[in-house]
């Protein structure tokens, strides 16, 4: 059951668990973009030895009060939780970060295509929510008027919170999609054949000019902290000679992720 009142600004519930600084940074820019367009923002810190069952109340509880539109369990979770079955909680309704097993499934039939996943929609019945990161992904692809259909588009990365999501909408938008991973033969060779080439590894810098089709569009999920900089999965400043089109890190991705969030906050709370 969804929980919602209707006459009241959207709200946003944050549960942030542990102290890992990065997610600490990540959920205080995610409070601020709330306040600065009027979603409440209701924020749930628990320690990080939490049991899982307290936070599965926590959210349970979050579920059922009508004070709260979205709700936002930030991973990643300390190892001890299991955070599928914490994820799994969330009521689809209310599931502002697409995780849970009701909108993977949805997108993965094919059921949400990308014009669900833009804000330019919002105003769409919310059949299902759609991961930020993804959708932040494919909104800066057709903002930018990048032809999907029909496209060659490689995504390296098939983390269910990035990679796998991205593959179905991609691939909702007709492009002819390859998901690459740690075990890809010639991931070089792959990446090179890719219209739309996406990078959502982890490891900075991994993907040099030379993967990259002249002209392709290149969009970089990667966020790497190295010595105290913050640099992307790709290795922009040769790959910005080949590519046609190229996402910075940071200024690209990461502020769509939060853009989507709010999108998503504003149609969970529709
Ligand atoms: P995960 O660690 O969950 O997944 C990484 C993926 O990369 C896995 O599928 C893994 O393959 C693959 N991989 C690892 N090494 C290689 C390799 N050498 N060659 C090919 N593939 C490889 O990461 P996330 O998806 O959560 O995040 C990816 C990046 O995106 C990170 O830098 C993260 O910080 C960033 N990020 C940025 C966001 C933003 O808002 N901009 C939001 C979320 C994430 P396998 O499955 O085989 O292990």
């Amino acid at each position: 059951m969804i929980v919602s009142r209707r006459d009241h600004s959207p709200g946003l519930a944050t549960v942030l668990v542990g102290d890992d600084p990065a997610s600490h940074v990540y959920v205080a820019n995610k409070r601020k973009a709330c306040e600065a367009v009027g979603i409440r923002s209701i924020h749930h810190e628990p320690a990080a030895d939490v049991a899982q069952g307290e936070l599965i109340e926590i959210v349970r509880r979050l579920n059922a009060d009508p004070e709260v539109d979205g709700i936002l369990v930030q991973l990643p979770l300390p190892a001890a939780l299991d955070r599928d079955a914490v994820l799994a909680e969330i009521s689809p309704g209310k599931d502002v970060d697409g995780l849970t097993p009701v909108s993977s499934g949805l997108l993965a039939q094919g059921r949400i295509g990308v014009a669900e996943a833009l804000e330019l929609e919002l105003d769409a019945p919310p059949l299902g929510l759609v991961p930020c990161t993804p959708a932040g992904v494919v909104e800066l692809l057709s903002r930018s008027g990048v032809e999907l259909a029909g496209a060659e588009a490689v995504i390296v990365g098939r983390s269910n919170l990035v990679g796998r999501p991205l593959v179905s909408l991609l691939l909702n938008a007709d492009a002819t999609v390859t998901a690459c991973h740690s075990q890809t033969r010639d991931l070089g060779a792959v990446c090179r054949r890719a219209d739309v080439l996406v990078a959502a590894v982890g490891r900075p810098r991994m993907i040099p000019a030379g993967w990259i089709k002249p002209g392709a569009t290149v969009i970089d999920v990667g966020m790497n902290r190295t010595q105290g900089r913050l640099v992307g999965d790709v290795d922009f400043d040769s790959a910005a000679e080949v590519a046609g089109r190229i996402t910075p890190v940071p200024g690209g991705v990461g502020p769509m992720t939060i853009a989507m969030l709010l999108a998503n906050t504003v149609r969970a709370a529709r």
